[in-house]
């Protein structure tokens, strides 16, 4: 099945690392232990940088600066208008400096360059200045009330904001989380994946050359059980927000809880189906599941990883995915025209490598790929699996990299019967030219996102987020707003109605 293709040494990133140290109270500054770990370029498994460690003691340096910043600072203060024009100004930054940006995301993270030069870091800018219009757009209500009563709904910061975000689209993550919170008017705290610690320290050394004061947006590199859980887990933090996997999930959840109770919002894993009914355009059909499962090397929570195909265009839809998978072009990431590239690091590659051994050991059909590209680095021959049952490991877990298991259906009520029977609800694909198909699905399907004839559409505006152990609460567009506002309700006596 290979697709081999002669290895050649890795390109020189164009792009040099200047930052590495934690970034507290607007100064760089080393780890109180002056402990150092190692971020890894997934092309070699060669060290990139050293980057400061931080564990609790840095944390909590981390959220007295942000409590200092929200209690005393300008940010909170400061009019609405003047929060908006300093996002707005360190949205102009990342457009200046895209390319760097792009190039460094892709040298800790192993992504296509040319997608996170021309999807992610524009996305990035986007969703700040999305979020800059919405700074001075934030307003309370007045109510009618029985009785005598004039009431106002103010909306205020909720105060810190613990921050917590995964290594498989950095920037995004990093731009979901920080671009409402700092609009609404509080102070952050950032904990990035101990993978790829380096894209946000940069753009975040832009938004302080914005005008953003000190102590308003702290970043803290360092591992989940240390830092992550010391900021989980931190009494002076008022509010957090995760994305990860569901078992880590569960455990910041729990950290919240027992510590200060702070309001929690969680987008964990997901295992999304994508329906191809009939009726569809197969060609087309099979370009969107191709996408939808192995754009980012698979490692997206919402990736269609349960390609659902009508019985009448199951043989046909199969032959055309198999041979989109053998076409797939795998390479060094920095390579134009590359359209995959590694897995994060040796321990995603070795479970994706497990998994495929499961699939294989329970019967279901390996179609294309199934074994390490090349000798060096962590990817993955783009996979295909055919035969899938529900009940295979392959069909149930998230795998979270190169791996379409395609599965056969016989009518509606019956895929989505099968589509909603998992624990995750993160997203799911419909393809058909049938409206009523399209409608039927739609509403049946138990998901945060339905893409109908298009996938993994991420603009501002659109909410996203999980139902059952997808997640809890929705992230982008208004909805990510509430996260961070407190609702106070403020009563005075009229004299007259
Ligand atoms: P993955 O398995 O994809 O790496 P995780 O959910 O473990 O996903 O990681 C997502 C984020 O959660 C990362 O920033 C990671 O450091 C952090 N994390 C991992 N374990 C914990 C923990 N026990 N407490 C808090 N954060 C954690």
């Amino acid at each position: 099945f290979s697709t081999a293709v002669a290895f050649e040494e890795p390109i020189t990133p164009p792009v040099q690392i200047d930052y590495t140290q934690l970034l507290i109270n607007g100064q760089f500054v080393d780890a109180a232990s002056g402990k150092t770990f190692t971020t890894l370029d997934p092309r070699t498994g060669d060290v990139i940088a050293h980057v400061a460690e931080g564990e609790a003691e840095d944390v909590n340096r981390a959220v007295s600066a942000a409590r200092k910043a929200f209690d005393e600072g300008p940010w909170p203060r400061m009019t609405p208008y003047e929060r908006s024009r300093i996002m707005l100004r360190f949205a102009d930054l990342l457009e200046k400096h895209n390319d760097e940006i792009a190039a460094l995301e892709t040298w800790d993270n192993g992504k296509p360059y040319e997608q996170a030069a021309n999807t992610e870091v524009p996305m990035l800018t986007r969703l700040i200045r999305y979020y800059a219009g919405w700074a001075d757009k934030i307003h309370g209500l007045t109510v009618p009330a029985d009785g005598l009563h004039h009431v106002q709904i103010l909306h205020e910061p909720i105060g810190v904001a613990g921050q917590i975000i995964p290594w498989n689209f950095p920037l995004l993550m990093y731009a979901w989380k920080v671009g409402p919170a700092l609009a609404c008017g509080n102070t952050v705290v950032l904990k990035t994946a101990e993978q790829t610690p380096l894209s946000a320290l940069y753009v975040s050394k832009l938004f302080h050359e914005a005008g953003l004061p000190p102590g308003v947006l702290n970043v803290v590199s360092g591992f989940g059980p240390t830092a992550g859980a010391a900021l989980a887990s931190h009494m002076d933090v008022d509010k957090l927000a995760f994305t990860g996997s569901t078992d880590t999930g569960k455990i910041v959840l729990g950290l919240a809880a027992k510590s200060n109770l702070k309001p929690v919002t969680l987008e964990l894993g997901g295992k999304s189906p994508f329906i191809v009914c009939e009726d569809a355009d197969i060609d087309k059909a099979v370009e969107l599941a191709h996408f939808a499962l192995f754009f980012n090397q698979g490692q997206c929570c919402c990736a269609g990883s349960r390609t659902f195909v009508h019985e009448r265009v199951y043989d046909e839809f199969l032959e055309k995915a198999k041979a989109r998978a053998l076409n797939r072009v795998v390479g060094d990431p920095f390579k134009k025209g590359v359209e995959q590239g590694p897995q994060i690091d040796s321990e995603q590659f070795e479970k994706i490598l497990k998994y495929i051994r499961f699939g294989v050991e329970s019967g279901a059909t390996l179609e294309s790929g199934g074994e390490r590209f090349g000798s060096k680095g962590y990817y993955i021959q783009p996979t295909v699996f055919s035969n899938v049952q529900d009940d295979m490991l392959i069909a149930k877990d998230e795998i979270f990299g190169p791996v379409q298991t395609i599965l056969k259906f016989k009518d509606l009520d019956e895929v989505v019967q099968r589509a909603n029977n998992t624990r995750y609800g993160l997203a799911a694909g419909v393809f058909t030219q049938n409206i009523d198909t399209a409608n039927t699905l739609m509403r049946a399907l138990r998901a945060g996102s339905v893409w109908i004839n298009c996938f993994d559409i991420f603009d501002a505006a659109i909410p996203f987020g999980g139902y059952k152990m997808s997640g809890q609460g929705r992230e982008k567009g208004i909805y990510s707003l509430n996260n961070y506002l407190q609702v106070k309700a403020v009563v005075t006596p009229l004299k007259n109605p």
